[in-house]
C-alpha cells in the first residue's frame, strides 16, 4: 500500500517544518544505521551542489519515505525557493495527492497558485492545511471562502481551530469528534453531526470558544460535507487548521493522507492508461539529478514506477530509445540517505543512476511498448540568449544544449531568423544550473543576456494553412524548440496578447507535452 504525495506551498508557509514534523509523527525517520553506507557511494560535489551550497537552498526535490502502520508514504518534496523550476512542477505527475500549505495570515500567495493549477490540470486531490493558527490569522470562514473561491474548488472544514493566535483554545478533529490531542481512541462520528461536534469540546461558555462553534454552525450549513469521491476526483478539500510548528493537527493530516488519500492511480499513457495493478513492470523518469560526479557525467533518473513489482538488477527497455538497460544499482531515498532498492512497488519512486542515457519523460518497460504521456514542458518565463565565450566552441555548445534540453534541465530555441541559442526557464535558479553544467561537464564557459522577449507559447492551429501563414507573418518572433515545434517569442505579456486577438485561429500554449 503505497500513498504517494507532494506537499505544494509559496516560500515560507511552513512546508519544511510540516515535513519534518510528518516525518516525526509517522515515527519513523529511518535511522543512520538502516543505510548501507559505502566508500565508493561517496559523491565529490559537483558544481550544482555548489549552487545549493553558497545559497543554501535545495535546487532538488528528493524523495523521502517513510512507513506507518503498514503503509507506505512516498512524500516527494518539491524546492522551497521562491526560484522554480520545471522539476517542480514535474514532479507533481509523479504524485498521486497533494498537501497545500496555506499561511493562515496569509491566504493563497502567488506559487501557491501556479503549483495548485499544475495538480488541477491532473485532477490530483488536494487536502488542505492551514498553519500557523498559533499566531493571529484570519478568520476561518474568510479563509474557507477564499480557498473556495480563488480555486473554484469545494471546501470542507476538517479540522476546525477554536481561537487562534493568544485566543487558541484548541482544535475540533471533525472527523471523530473530539478535541485535537485528547485522549483516547478516536471514534468515527456520523459526519457532519455538528450536535455530536460540539458536545466534544469542554469549555463551551468560554466567548471565544463559542464564538468559534457559531463559525463552525455557519461552515456546516453553507459547506458541503466531506465526499470521498469529490475529493479524489479533485473537486472538493478537506480542510485542517493547525500548526505545524506547535504540532498542532500534523497527526490528524497524516491520517487523512492515509486514510483518503488514494493509493496509486492509472497513469496516462499511450496506447492505453497503465493499471497500477498490472503485472509488468513500468514507470517513467519525471526527473533527473546530476549531481554526481562530473567526471564521469552521472546523473541519477527518478523514476516513478507505475505498475508491477520492481526487482533490483532487472532488464528494462528505455521505450524512446529502444535501448535495454539493466538496473543494478537502483536507490530509495530516505529523510536523508539513500539505500540499495531491491524491490519495488507501483507508487514508489527508484533513483536509477546513468550516464545520461535516461531523460525526463522516458517510459521504462519490461517488455510492452508503451509511452507515459502527459508529462509537460511549461512555457519559460525567463528567456535568455546565450553568449559564448569561445567562438570556436560553438559545436559543442550545441551538443551540450541539446543535451541538456533532453535531460529536462532547460528548454532550448532556437530564433526562426538568426543563428544564436535562446535557453528558456522557470526560474533564474536554472540559468545558473545550466552555466555551471556548461562550463563544468562540457568545458563551454557561456553568459546569458536578455534577448527582448519575456515570454513564449507553443503555436498551434487545427487548420495547417492557417498555421503556415501565421508564421509567414511572424517569422522575426517564432522560434522552434527541441522537437522542432513553432514557439511564438513575445516581448511582454500585452504583445502576446495582442498577437492572441490578431490571430483568434491560432492556440498560443503554455504547456506542451514532452515528445
Ligand atoms: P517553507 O519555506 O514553506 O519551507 O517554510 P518553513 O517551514 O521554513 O517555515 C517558515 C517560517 O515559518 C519558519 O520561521 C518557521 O519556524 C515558521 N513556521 C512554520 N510553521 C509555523 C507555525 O505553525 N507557527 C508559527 N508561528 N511559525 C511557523
Amino acid at each position: 500500500m503505497r500513498r504517494s504525495f507532494a506537499i505544494i506551498s509559496h516560500p515560507d508557509a511552513g512546508k519544511t517544518t510540516l515535513t519534518e514534523k510528518l516525518l516525526f509523527a509517522s515515527g519513523a525517520i529511518r535511522l543512520a544505521g538502516h543505510v548501507r553506507a559505502r566508500g565508493e557511494r561517496r559523491r565529490t560535489r559537483s558544481d550544482w551542489m555548489e549552487i545549493e551550497r553558497k545559497r543554501g537552498i535545495s535546487v532538488t526535490s528528493s524523495v523521502m519515505t517513510f512507513e506507518q502502520d503498514g503503509l507506505t508514504f512516498n512524500l516527494l518534496d518539491t524546492p522551497g525557493h521562491s526560484d522554480f523550476s520545471e522539476d517542480t512542477y514535474r514532479t507533481l505527475t509523479a504524485v498521486d495527492s497533494a498537501i497545500m500549505v496555506i499561511d493562515a495570515a496569509r491566504g493563497i500567495e502567488s506559487q501557491t497558485l501556479k503549483l495548485f493549477e499544475v495538480c488541477r490540470l491532473r485532477d490530483i486531490p488536494i487536502i488542505t492545511f492551514v498553519n500557523k493558527i498559533d499566531r493571529e490569522g484570519r478568520d476561518p470562514l474568510e479563509i474557507l471562502d477564499e480557498i473556495a473561491s480563488t480555486l473554484a474548488l469545494d471546501v470542507t472544514p476538517a479540522v476546525w481551530p477554536l481561537g487562534m493566535g493568544v485566543d487558541h483554545r484548541g482544535c475540533l478533529d471533525l472527523m471523530t469528534g473530539r478535541m485535537v490531542g485528547a485522549d483516547g481512541e478516536p471514534g468515527p462520528v456520523d459526519w457532519p453531526d455538528a450536535e455530536r461536534l460540539v458536545a466534544a469540546v469542554p469549555n463551551r461558555d468560554d466567548p471565544i470558544v463559542a464564538a468559534s462553534l457559531e463559525e463552525l454552525e455557519i461552515a456546516h450549513s453553507s459547506l458541503p460535507a466531506f465526499d470521498l469521491e469529490a475529493f479524489r476526483g479533485g473537486h472538493l478539500t478537506p480542510v485542517f487548521f493547525g500548526s505545524a510548528l506547535k504540532e498542532v493537527g500534523v497527526r490528524e493530516l497524516l491520517r487523512a493522507v492515509a486514510e483518503w488519500a488514494p493509493s496509486p492511480r492509472p497513469q496516462p499513457a499511450a496506447p492505453e492508461p497503465i493499471a497500477p495493478d498490472g503485472e509488468e513492470v513500468s514507470g517513467f523518469v519525471f526527473k533527473v539529478q546530476a549531481n554526481m560526479d562530473k567526471n564521469h557525467r552521472d546523473r541519477i533518473a527518478f523514476v516513478r514506477l507505475c505498475s508491477g513489482t520492481f526487482r533490483r538488477g532487472m532488464k528494462l527497455r528505455n521505450v524512446r530509445s529502444g535501448r535495454d538497460i539493466t538496473v543494478s544499482s537502483p536507490m530509495f531515498f530516505f529523510a536523508q540517505e539513500r539505500e540499495t532498492a531491491d524491490e519495488a512497488v507501483a507508487g514508489d519512486v527508484v533513483g536509477i543512476p546513468n550516464h545520461g542515457t535516461l531523460s525526463v519523460g522516458d517510459t521504462l518497460s519490461e517488455g510492452r511498448s508503451i509511452s507515459v504521456t502527459g508529462i509537460p514542458d511549461f512555457a519559460p518565463e525567463i528567456i535568455q540568449r546565450v553568449r559564448l565565450s569561445d567562438a570556436m566552441k560553438a559545436k559543442q555548445l550545441s551538443k551540450a544544449l541539446n543535451d541538456l534540453a533532453e535531460e529536462g534541465v532547460t528548454q532550448v530555441f532556437r530564433p526562426m531568423t538568426g543563428s544564436d541559442w535562446l535557453i528558456g526557464v522557470v526560474g533564474s535558479l536554472q540559468l545558473d544550473v545550466v552555466a555551471s553544467r556548461l562550463e563544468g561537464e562540457y568545458g563551454v564557459p557561456v553568459g546569458f543576456e536578455s534577448a527582448g522577449h519575456e515570454t513564449a507559447r507553443w503555436v498551434v492551429a487545427d487548420d495547417p494553412a492557417e498555421l503556415k501563414r501565421f508564421i509567414a507573418a511572424n517569422r522575426s518572433s517564432l522560434a522552434t524548440d527541441r522537437a522542432q515545434a513553432p514557439v511564438f517569442l513575445a516581448r511582454n505579456a500585452w504583445a502576446l496578447s495582442r498577437i492572441q486577438q490578431d490571430w483568434p485561429d491560432i492556440g498560443f500554449l503554455a504547456t506542451r507535452e514532452r515528445v
